[in-house]
């Protein structure tokens, strides 16, 4: 099969994904083959590819894959050949520590990842672990299925735990591949809440409006209303600093990103505890995604038609669509087509 390989991290405009041709792998027990129809682009495929993630040697990434069971392995039974799932990031979980138990895969120390522990998407074919992998709705095509696999399911993660209620107001900073998908999550969840969407990028702020944003503004600016949730997906501290003064007094800043880059660690020093702070406001940040997000967020968008901005890329130029992530030329969510 046709796969792209990482057989060296390295920077982006280098290329570091190789086209290989490598046997097509066998399911073993709980495990099933799919060929795969779409997998999504994410940034931390691009950490993977340049080595800020550290990950197998020789790894295939990607890690939101929509396929089609071709063969079963023993035990997988819940699975039918022809059948149409995806998976995410998580392949397999201990099971058996206090995190796993509570149904918080995403927080288990010995949890293995698709794309990084394991061969993930960018490639004809893809083993997955059933317990992991669910059925794709039908009126999701691949393509819009896959950047809700992990973007979208994360984003999800994130509304969540951002204790929003309807009417109240829900800021997102930044709008990339997820808070994108946030925005119309929200809007089918609660539909009387008014979304403020701070994005540096002009044509991210038209894409938001034309998504149903009740006002959009540069990041770091201050609108006339505040906050009673902020979901920032930015990986710059500023923004976080910055989301903190439009809070509402009880409001909760939910830090939707890997990383927030070293450069800018003075900008902590901003923060004026009265100002910032005072008056229960929480900060929280959200991490990975658990099965169970997936399969609820693979409904959730069914049932209301939340369906990405899909931009598709053909498998050969993985390197192309992750240098397009990380040279900021978005336009909606990255997939790859085999
Ligand atoms: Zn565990
Ligand atoms: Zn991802």
């Amino acid at each position: 099969m046709k796969a792209m390989v990482l057989p060296r991290p390295g920077k982006m405009e280098s290329s570091p994904l190789k086209l290989r041709e490598v046997p097509v792998p066998k399911p073993r027990k709980g495990e099933v083959l799919v060929r795969v129809l779409a997998c999504g682009v994410c940034r931390t495929d691009l950490d993977v590819a340049e080595g800020r993630i550290k990950a197998k040697r020789n790894v295939i990434p990607g890690h939101q894959i929509v396929g089609e069971v071709v063969k079963t392995g023993p035990g997988a039974k819940e699975l039918k050949k022809g059948e149409r799932v995806g998976t995410g990031w998580i392949h397999s979980s201990c099971g058996s520590c206090s995190f796993c138990r509570k149904g918080l895969e995403n927080l288990c120390p010995r949890f293995s990842a698709t794309g990084r522990d394991f061969d993930g998407g960018f490639a004809e074919y893809a083993i997955l672990d059933s317990k992991t992998a669910f059925r794709v709705p039908k009126k999701l095509s691949s393509e819009e299925a896959a950047p809700l696999l992990c973007a979208g399911s994360v984003g999800y993660r994130a509304l969540k735990l951002s204790g929003l209620k309807n009417g109240e107001n829900l800021g997102l900073v930044g709008f990339g591949a997820s808070n994108h998908i946030v925005l119309k999550a929200a809007k089918a969840m609660f539909p009387d809440s008014r979304i403020y969407v701070f994005a540096r990028n002009p044509v991210e702020r038209r894409l938001a409006r034309r998504l149903g944003a009740s006002w959009t503004g540069g990041i770091g600016s201050i609108p006339k209303e505040r906050m009673d949730s902020i979901i920032d997906t930015t990986p710059a501290w500023r923004p976080f600093v910055r989301s903190l003064r439009v809070l509402k007094p009880g409001g909760r800043l939910v830090v939707n990103a890997i990383e927030k880059i070293e450069q800018d660690k003075s900008t902590l020093l901003e923060i004026d505890y009265r100002r910032d702070l005072w008056l229960e406001k929480e900060i929280k940040s959200v991490a990975n995604v658990t099965p169970k997000d997936i399969s609820s967020f693979l409904s959730l968008a069914s049932r209301a038609g939340i369906k990405p901005e899909v931009q598709a890329y053909p498998l050969e130029e993985a390197n192309r669509a992750l240098l397009d992530l990380k040279k900021g030329r978005i336009k909606g969510a990255k997939v790859l087509k085999p």
